[in-house]
């Protein structure tokens, strides 16, 4: 029988979701537990966003804590934990400067809003368009869905924002063939998450870096997915040698609570002076205390060293399951943003996974996807290992 609350969720919430018939009550590291206490081992954490796993201590401890002190003023004021964050992500990171906001998408939209401005205040104004990728995934706000490369989210939303001109993925030659002398930006993620966890080549970054150094653009990596240790480093860019002139941050920042941070270097950011851009929730000192508290745990934990030893295990064991499965084309990703394409529709898989009590998901049709949370154990992986070997068997 179905669940009342999936009965009434589905009475009173926007159609907007394609949802699992499961409802989650409560989570630990990186189990949770549906409303009948059957237990599920995670492996999308809220995709890639639940990085410490669920109900960490020390984060929940934080949070508990500035609960009781400071949740909200304004950004007209300052405050300890905005600014303790800040200076976390500018140390660790290529970035001066960074502007707080509630999501992947507003953090988007700071960087576009950023772009343009830094070009009118060099007295450029001509220069507004912005070359994004194919397949690419930006976020659902008129502007951020008008930077996003797939039509099958944009549709039915025209007239859209003007100034985006898209290339393939890991094309150097295709994005060098869209600028004109009004492009002012070119924006990407590192590795496409949602286009189906599709990496570049290893020198492509370091070709847009220097296309874009040549023709004065700026270069703006969308590390939403790819950020705070999902691929083995804190930002996925160390692992190609560049650094971008702004990134955005959101998912994972504060684990859960919804942040999103746009962050940029001295130069470019010089642009945003007061009244240029604000956001009410911004930063705000409650949601910035359970992010400081998560990057500490994060260097404290080793996180990022953990996320790579069990990566490479994740990978070799897929690697074997390619072995013995026919329907596996090819094993992608890196850290523990891993999926696997196959030669048939994926979504079969993912269900026939829950019941085998694994939370994955699948992306463009036919990747499974595999984001757990970063403290993800080896016992954990092999778990997965084993149910995918007997799904992909029968
Ligand atoms: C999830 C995601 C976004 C959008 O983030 P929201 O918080 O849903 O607005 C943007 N870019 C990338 C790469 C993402 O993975």
């Amino acid at each position: 029988m179905e669940s009342p609350t999936i009965a009434q969720a589905n009475d009173v919430i926007t159609k907007t979701y394609k949802r699992f018939p499961l409802v989650l009550t409560r989570g630990y590291g990186s189990t949770l537990w549906d409303e009948d206490g059957k237990r599920y081992t995670d492996f999308l954490a809220g995709i890639a966003v639940c990085n410490l796993g669920h109900a960490h201590p020390k984060v929940v401890k934080a949070l508990a804590d500035q609960a009781g002190t400071l949740w909200h003023v304004s950004n007209l004021f300052y405050t300890v934990p905005q600014k303790d964050l800040a200076a976390w992500l500018t140390a660790h990171s290529f970035a001066d400067r960074v502007f707080f906001c509630n999501s992947g998408a507003e953090a988007n939209e700071a960087a576009i809003k950023l772009a343009r401005k830094y070009y009118k205040e060099a007295g450029q104004s001509q220069r507004y368009r912005i070359i994004s990728m194919e397949q690419s995934f930006h976020g659902r706000t008129m502007a951020t869905l008008s930077a996003t490369g797939q039509d099958k989210v944009k549709h039915g939303f025209d007239p859209l924002l003007d100034g985006f001109d898209f290339a393939p993925f890991d094309d150097i030659a295709a994005i060098r063939a869209r600028i004109g002398p009004e492009t002012c930006a070119v924006l990407l993620e590192p590795i496409q998450g949602e286009g189906g966890v599709r990496c570049p080549a290893p020198d492509f970054l370091k070709q847009v870096r220097t296309l874009c150094d040549e023709a004065g653009l700026l270069l703006i990596f969308d590390e939403i997915q790819t950020g705070m240790g999902r691929t083995g480093t804190l930002f996925a860019y160390e692992h190609f040698g560049v650094a971008p002139d702004i990134m955005t941050l959101a998912k994972a920042l504060a684990n859960g609570l919804p942040m999103g941070a746009m962050l940029a270097s001295e130069r470019v950011a010089a642009a945003f002076g007061p009244g240029a851009h604000a956001s009410t929730f911004g930063g705000t000192p409650i949601v910035s205390a359970a992010a400081l508290e998560v990057c500490r745990v994060m260097e404290s934990d080793g996180i990022v060293d953990h996320c790579r030893r069990v990566s490479a295990h994740f990978r070799s064991r897929l690697e074997w399951l390619k072995q013995r499965h026919a329907q596996i084309v090819d094993v992608r990703g890196m850290g523990l943003l891993l999926g696997i394409r196959l030669s048939v529709d994926g979504e079969p898989f993912v269900l026939q996974c829950m019941q085998k009590g694994f939370l994955i998901n699948c992306v463009q049709g036919s990747i499974l996807r595999f984001v757990p949370p970063l403290v993800i154990t080896v016992e954990e992986i092999d778990a997965l290992i084993t149910c995918l070997d007997e799904i992909l068997g029968e």
